[in-house]
């Protein structure tokens, strides 16, 4: 590819709406364009990158024995209807009208379409087991898309689907799965996690999630350094005999009264016991608009006076602010308690805390924070009074670092990732529901057993830059490079000779099957470092009179801070 043909449109600065690395280097590199709240146009650059994730994904699946099709994006209410879903879903499912005001969805998932295929398609045992998968185009009307390509409403996801005789051979399509993923997340050259994830209804070791380790990540891993424990947090939490999980959602029985309220009030409040250990502790609603939008966030943050120590929040820093307590954005509220970027998490507690009945908490309550989204969240919320009588959701972490290890190895570390993969037992939750049955040896209908298994294609990228990124911008990993090398000539509208060597090593480059880009644009030599130092492209050739006169080329890693001098005639074994 010759940039000059190519589409190469890097920016100074990033959008405001921009909090994390990779969505500000995804803006600025022209990787990405926001058409709407998380809805991006890839741009050719960023396809590049997109589609070097897919090859990888696809050459896997199919070496794992699944077959690729495709199945329609919009989809007929109906087998929504069937598998129940259609009803239970929540907000997140966009639901749509035709002309004839008939129902549809846009797919989030394809089980429902997938399994109504395979009631058709699948008659008999003989055709087990099958795996079937598309690369395609999701909707999620998420509740808060944010971070561009990390959580966006269209998003491409590659979803597999499995379908077994029985659960051991379900299990057996399963491992087989996990394998081919962690062959995927090897090959993508990035650090990760396998974590236990909450299975369902069928429990086991049936469901995890692979996690990208970053410290933007919204999800809290679990692991321990001195085994191979590893759950996400809700896996652990589920787990641990600790305080019961107040994720109950309750109307609020009783507003919190700054500097009035104590550890019974709490524990009414969470509905639990007196006496309880608690780790760590928000309580929060949503606030909603007239429409029944979330507009934002009403918090209430109890603070449990007392001799207890308080890790991540200061509270000397917290002192003064029972009186006159005001935020307002989430991003002050993250600051303060050294959450991530736009996240309102549960504080962790360095020491449990027990509510003592006459201990005092104090409590900041009726201030209101938005997410300040242009489009999405109403901008500049602050200090709302007068909302609807709140939900009040309690969220008690009973895991924290440092806790014994449930395998009895050692003890528990605590890290942040991003789910990039999930693959999942379904057992035969939709077979059931839908009445997708095949015929077994005796000639009997047997229900098929399910699995699925989900890689964010689109998410993918932006992991990956979590990971790899430096203060001059993104650095990929050979795998995912939109180009694998640059050849960048100075000065090839002066220098025949120049312009000869460029040219002649670009066609023996792409003639040796490198991924190349020629940057003949004409740029000078400093604004197109910096192009492709933000673009991240991993290795960088450089072609210069002084440098041929000696019969070297100047190579550089992106990862380097120097570059080398490489003999002109063996550039080529060397890139290889
Ligand atoms: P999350 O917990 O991040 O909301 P999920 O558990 O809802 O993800 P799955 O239903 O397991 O997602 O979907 C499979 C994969 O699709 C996820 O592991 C993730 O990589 C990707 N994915 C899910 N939601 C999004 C999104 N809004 N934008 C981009 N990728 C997504
Ligand atoms: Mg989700
Ligand atoms: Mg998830
Ligand atoms: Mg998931």
């Amino acid at each position: 590819m010759k940039a000059s043909r190519f589409f190469v449109s890097t920016l100074k600065e990033a959008p405001a709406d921009a909090e994390v690395a990779s969505h500000r280097l995804m803006m600025r590199a022209g990787m990405i364009k926001k058409l709407g709240a998380g809805i991006y146009t890839y741009m050719p650059m960023g396809l590049r990158v997109i589609r070097k994730v897919e090859a990888i994904v696809r050459e896997e699946m199919n070496r794992a024995g699944a077959v690729e099709l495709s199945m329609p994006v919009v989809q007929p209410a109906e087998f929504w209807q069937e598998s129940g879903r259609f009803e239970k879903m929540g907000p997140e499912l966009l639901r749509i009208q035709d002309r004839h005001e008939r129902n549809y969805i846009v797919q989030p998932t394809s089980e429902e379409v997938v399994t109504d295929l395979a009631r058709q398609e699948i008659r008999s045992y003989k055709q087990l087991p099958r795996n079937f998968y598309q690369i395609q185009t999701k909707f999620r009307d998420e509740r808060r898309p944010r971070f561009g390509l990390m959580r966006g409403r269209e998003f491409t996801m590659k979803d597999a689907y499995s379908f077994d005789r029985d659960l051991d051979a379900a299990k057996a399509s399963y491992q087989n799965m996990a394998q081919a993923y962690r062959r995927i997340f090897d090959r993508f050259g990035l650090t990760y996690r396998a974590v236990a994830a909450d299975s369902g209804a069928i429990g086991g070791d049936l469901s995890e999630e692979f996690q990208v380790i970053a410290a933007t990540g919204e999800d809290a891993i679990v692991y321990c350094p001195d085994s191979d424990y590893a759950a996400n947090m809700e896996k652990a939490e589920a787990l641990a005999p600790a305080a019961p999980r107040g994720a109950a959602t309750k109307p609020l029985a009783k507003t919190p009264t700054p500097g009035k309220s104590t550890c019974a009030d709490v524990a009414e409040l969470l509905g639990v016991p007196l006496a309880t250990t608690v780790k760590s502790l928000v309580l929060a609603t949503d606030v909603l608009d007239d429409a029944g939008n979330i507009r934002g966030s009403k918090v209430w943050l109890l603070l449990l006076r007392g001799d207890h120590d308080m890790n991540e929040i200061k509270v000397s820093k917290l002192a003064g602010l029972d009186q006159g307590f005001r935020f307002a954005t989430t991003t002050e509220i993250d600051e303060h308690f050294g959450c991530k970027p736009g996240y309102l998490g549960p504080l962790n507690l360095k020491k449990p805390v027990t509510l003592v009945a006459d201990r005092e908490v104090a409590v900041m309550s009726d201030w209101t924070t938005g997410a300040n989204e242009v489009d999405f969240h109403m901008t500049g919320v602050n200090w709302a009074r007068d909302l609807p009588e709140p939900t009040i959701v309690a969220d008690i972490r009973n895991v924290v670092a440092g806790d014994a290890s449930p395998d009895g190895k050692g003890v528990l570390a605590i890290e942040r990732g991003i789910e990039v993969g999930h693959v999942f037992v379904l057992g035969t939750k939709y077979s059931k529901a839908m009445n997708a049955t095949f015929l077994d040896e005796g000639g009997k209908p047997q229900f098929l057993e399910m699995g699925c298994y989900g890689i964010g294609i689109t998410r993918l990228p932006a992991a990956a830059i979590e990971q790899n990124h430096d203060e001059r911008g993104i650095i990929w990993p050979d795998a995912l490079a939109p180009f694998t090398v640059v050849v960048c000539p100075i000065g090839m509208d002066r220098s025949a000779e120049v312009k000869l060597a460029a040219e002649t090593l670009y066609e023996q480059l792409l003639a040796g099957g490198v991924d190349v880009l020629l940057d003949d644009r004409g740029e000078r030599p400093g604004a197109m470092f910096a192009d492709w130092e933000l673009i991240g492209v991993p290795h960088r050739l450089v072609i210069s009179d002084r440098g041929l006169k000696e019969g070297q080329f100047e190579y550089q890693h992106r990862r380097e801070t120097a570059a080398t001098k490489v003999p002109a005639a063996g550039a080529l074994s060397f890139l290889q």
